[in-house]
C-alpha cells in the first residue's frame, strides 16, 4: 500500500473509530444521567450512525491528506518542536483556529438554512428531532465536505503545534457531541453565567434544533449576538428546564 493510500485509510479509520468511541460513550452516558432520554429514538439514532459513518469517511479523506502532506512532504506548518515558535503561540494557535472554525461554521450554516441549500445539505442534520449523542456527524455529503475541508486547509497557512492541533480536534469532537445529546453537562452556574455567556453548549444549540432560524454558532456565541441571531438559551432541555425556568433572571436570555 502507498503512504498515500495508507494515510486516508488510517484517517477515515480514525475518524470513524473516534465518533463511535465518544458518542457512544455520551449515549451511554446519557442512559445513565437521563434515563429513557432516547427511547422511542431507534430508527432515528440508526439513520443518525449511517449518516455519520457516511460523513467520517467523507471527513477523513482530507484529513488523510493533509496527514500525508505534513509526514511524507513536510508541505504543511504543523510543528513539533514546541520551541519553534514563542510558547503563548500554542495556547494563541487553539483560540485562532477555534475562531476561524466558528466563522466559517457560523456563516456557512446561516447558508445552508436559506430553503434551496437547506433541501439539498442541511435538512438530513435538522431529521433528528431531537437529536441524540449520536448526531454529532449526520450530516448529508454535502454538508460533510463543506465542514471537511477547513482544518486540513488551515495547516497549510497557520502554524500549529502538533499538541495544540490535537486540543482543537478534541474540543471539535466534544462540543460536537455533547450539544447534541439532549441534556447539559456543564454545571447550571457555568451555563448562566460568563461561560455560557461566551461559549455554546448544549443549553444554546439545543434551541437552534427547535427554532431553526437562531442560534447558528460552533462554539462562541460572538457571530450569533453580533449579528442578533442569538435567541439564548433552550427552555426544554431535559435538565436545566425546571431549573432555568425557576430562576427567573435566565427566562429574559431565553426571549433573547
Ligand atoms: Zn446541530
Ligand atoms: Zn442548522
Amino acid at each position: 500500500m502507498t503512504a498515500l493510500a495508507l494515510a486516508l485509510f488510517a484517517m477515515i479509520a480514525i475518524v470513524a473509530l473516534r465518533y463511535l468511541a465518544v458518542s457512544g460513550f455520551f449515549a451511554w452516558l446519557s442512559t445513565r444521567v437521563r434515563p429513557g432520554l432516547y427511547a422511542g429514538q431507534r430508527a432515528q439514532i440508526r439513520r443518525e450512525i449511517g449518516w455519520s459513518l457516511l460523513a467520517a469517511a467523507i471527513y477523513g479523506a482530507p484529513a488523510g491528506l493533509a496527514m500525508y502532506a505534513w509526514t511524507e512532504l513536510g508541505w504543511t506548518r504543523i510543528y513539533t518542536d514546541a520551541g519553534a515558535y514563542p510558547l503563548l503561540w500554542i495556547p494563541l494557535s487553539i483560540f485562532v483556529y477555534l475562531f476561524i472554525h466558528d466563522s466559517y461554521f457560523y456563516w456557512t450554516h446561516r447558508a445552508m438554512h436559506r430553503p434551496w441549500l437547506f433541501r439539498r445539505m442541511h435538512a438530513v442534520h435538522h431529521d433528528s428531532r431531537p437529536p441524540t449523542a449520536w448526531a454529532a456527524m449526520s450530516f448529508h455529503p454535502w454538508e460533510s465536505l463543506s465542514g471537511a475541508l477547513l482544518i486540513p486547509a488551515l495547516v497549510f497557512l497557520i502554524p500549529i503545534h502538533v499538541a495544540a492541533l490535537g486540543v482543537v480536534l478534541s474540543v471539535m469532537t466534544f462540543f460536537g457531541v455533547t450539544n447534541h445529546m439532549g441534556w447539559e453537562i456543564f454545571p447550571r452556574r457555568w451555563v448562566e453565567g460568563r461561560f455560557g455567556a461566551a461559549m455554546i453548549s448544549a443549553s444554546h444549540h439545543h434551541r437552534h434544533h427547535t427554532d431553526y432560524r437562531c442560534n447558528y454558532g460552533l462554539y462562541f456565541r460572538f457571530w450569533d449576538r453580533l449579528c442578533d441571531t442569538d435567541r439564548g438559551l433552550s427552555g426544554d432541555l431535559h435538565v436545566e428546564s425546571r431549573n432555568l425556568r425557576r430562576a427567573g433572571g435566565t427566562a429574559a436570555d431565553r426571549r433573547g
